[in-house]
């Protein structure tokens, strides 16, 4: 969820500003190649709460969500690309109560583990997770993952409702603008990603 009044961002706490910024990355990293590349130009400008940057980037996350949602009319599920980052974000979340991360940060970890996940399946080129992982970080530190089993997880992942029959269907990054939906990945891969993750992720600032 992207928030969209510009008055109510300029009054967000730094960290609650910070994790809506994630999803923008989402946004970028799913569908706007463009996008992505004003972020990686602008981050400073839009930690800053620069009013030109965030309105630029605020009207183009309105009008991908609104062609994704049209588009899903006729395509049928394309709306899940909307969930990347979300399937082991939600469980990360669900793992620690919701008291570790905020909804944003849990996302930003959530697609760093779908690029790796991405680069391990040979989807994702590797200079392209640099890239896009180098992105997430410019935003800031996250919360680290420390404690939180892959083991853990598998029930909570199992009952998300993107999973169909205890199936659980990632979105997975293709290139910076495109991802594809409803990848089914063996356990053991899933697993043996998340214990790969680095600790932390992010820039002290
Ligand atoms: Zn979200």
């Amino acid at each position: 969820m992207v928030v969209t009044d510009p008055e109510l961002l300029l009054t967000l706490p730094h960290r609650e500003y910070r994790s809506g910024l994630y999803e923008v990355i989402k946004y970028a990293l799913i569908a706007d190649l463009q996008l992505f590349m004003f972020l990686e130009r602008r981050m400073l400008a839009l930690l800053r709460r620069d009013a030109d940057a965030l309105a630029w980037v605020i009207a183009r996350c309105i009008r991908i969500k609104a062609d994704v949602v049209a588009r899903d009319e006729r395509e049928g599920g394309l709306r899940e690309i909307l969930n990347f980052g979300h399937t082991l974000g939600h469980a990360l979340e669900a793992a620690t109560k919701y008291r570790r991360f905020r909804h944003g940060e849990a996302i930003a970890w959530g697609m760093i583990y779908a690029t790796l996940l991405g680069v391990a399946t040979d989807r994702f080129k590797e200079a392209d997770a640099t890239r896009f992982i180098r992105l997430i970080a410019s935003v800031g530190p996250l919360p680290r993952l420390s404690g939180i089993r892959a083991s853990q997880l598998r029930s909570i992942l199992a009952g998300d409702k993107k999973s169909r029959g205890g199936k659980i269907r990632w979105v997975m990054p293709r290139r910076i603008g495109k991802v594809e939906w409803g990848v089914e990945l063996p356990w053991t891969l899933v697993s043996r990603t998340f214990a790969a993750l680095p600790p932390f992720a992010g820039t002290s600032n």
